[in-house]
């Protein structure tokens, strides 16, 4: 979280990350030391060593900037969630109001600038509570330290390094990163960050691509049911969304089956709740059920028996039709054992039967 509650010129705004893991870190504090990376006016200046073993960090723009778009004064990432702003700002569709021109920027700073206290621009609390979901899902946990490592050894990757051990930088291929040759304004004004831009994309891609065209799909399928959640808690929950056909639990494999009466209903509740379904403080995953294959007949002739399978299984030979089982002799029963069972589709324990058939739509 931020560290905005210090005294401003005792401290400087950084995450977490940056910070390191020891909060009583020491830094060395030069007064308008550098110009702001972003608005260019002299700030002061924090460096401190955020770990052993680590590289030496230092604050890239003023507390202003930083106030500003809410962002860590050396990372340039939101402070509140680690995000780029613009993943941020696309998610809280906020598009920030921060002027770009010098003769704006500097009137809207000095502007700001007495009346932002403590405080940022950005107020997550008016963002809807999903939107706030998704940016702590995209979001790390945790502080990642290891963004604090040394860069790596430029001499050591043209096989050139004699230093050994003793050479501070890191002796390490270097991994195509985005980050490393990202322009820090673009990153703080949240425009042309590749970063960004493949968080976003990926987010998009997982919520397109699990859309069925299939318009006969109107279940959803749940995993994460904990023994604590119960049919009801589900029906309570999805009823919000449209009429439910049923509900099918299986605790024993934590899952659950929500059947809608129509797919309008399905596709709006897959779109509330995909990437954000907490029922009793347990974090539901949500995705579309699946089509249930069907035999080559099945269209054709509607009163077959036994047409229903599951998803997870492959699809077996087509079912007989009605004709055919009433012409076929009935098979004998297996030796020392009468299950009394004529036919195979007479078997409750195979698919298709009343107590399968629900959760397979
Ligand atoms: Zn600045
Ligand atoms: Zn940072
Ligand atoms: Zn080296």
């Amino acid at each position: 979280m931020s560290r905005q509650g210090w005294e401003d010129s005792e401290f400087p705004i950084v995450c977490e990350s940056c910070l390191g893991p020891n909060p009583y870190v020491r830094m060395t504090k030069q007064k308008h030391g550098k110009e702001c990376k972003i608005c260019g006016r002299p700030f002061t200046i924090f460096q401190w060593c955020p770990g052993a073993g680590m590289r030496n960090k230092k604050t890239e723009c003023c507390q202003t900037c930083a106030k500003v778009k809410n962002v860590c004064q050396t990372c340039v990432l939101d402070l509140e969630f680690g995000l780029p702003t613009q993943v941020r700002d696309t998610v809280l569709q906020s598009q920030g109001d921060v002027p770009r021109s010098d003769v704006n920027r500097e009137f809207f700073i000095a502007s700001v600038e007495g009346k932002l206290g403590n405080d940022s621009l950005i107020n997550y609390a008016k963002a809807d509570s999903s939107a706030r979901e998704q940016l702590k899902r995209m979001g790390r946990s945790e502080p990642y330290y290891k963004r604090n490592r040394p860069h790596i050894c430029s001499f050591f990757v043209k096989g050139e390094c004699k230093r050994g051990d003793e050479c501070p930088y890191r002796h390490e291929l270097p991994v195509d990163n985005d980050l490393a040759h990202q322009n820090i304004k673009d990153r703080y004004y949240g425009k042309n960050d590749p970063v960004a831009q493949r968080m976003l994309n990926r987010t998009d891609k997982v919520s397109k691509l699990n859309t069925p065209e299939d318009k006969s799909i109107t279940s959803l399928f749940l995993t994460g049911i904990e023994p604590d959640i119960s049919e009801q808690d589900l029906r309570n929950f999805f009823y919000a969304f449209g009429e439910l056909k049923s509900v099918v639990v299986i605790h024993k494999s934590k899952v659950a089956f929500i059947n809608y009466a129509t797919r309008a209903a399905a596709e709006l509740a897959v779109s509330k709740t995909f990437n954000n379904c907490n029922i009793k403080n347990r974090t539901l995953r949500v995705q579309w059920g699946k089509a249930r294959p069907q035999g080559p007949k099945a269209d054709i002739q509607s009163d077959t028996i036994g047409g229903s399978y599951s998803h997870s299984q492959p699809p077996p030979p087509p079912p007989p039709t009605l004709d055919d089982l009433i012409n076929m002799p009935p098979p004998p029963p297996p030796p020392g054992q009468d299950t009394g069972y004529t036919y195979p589709s007479q078997d409750p324990t195979v698919l298709g039967t009343a107590t399968g058939r629900e959760f397979r739509a």
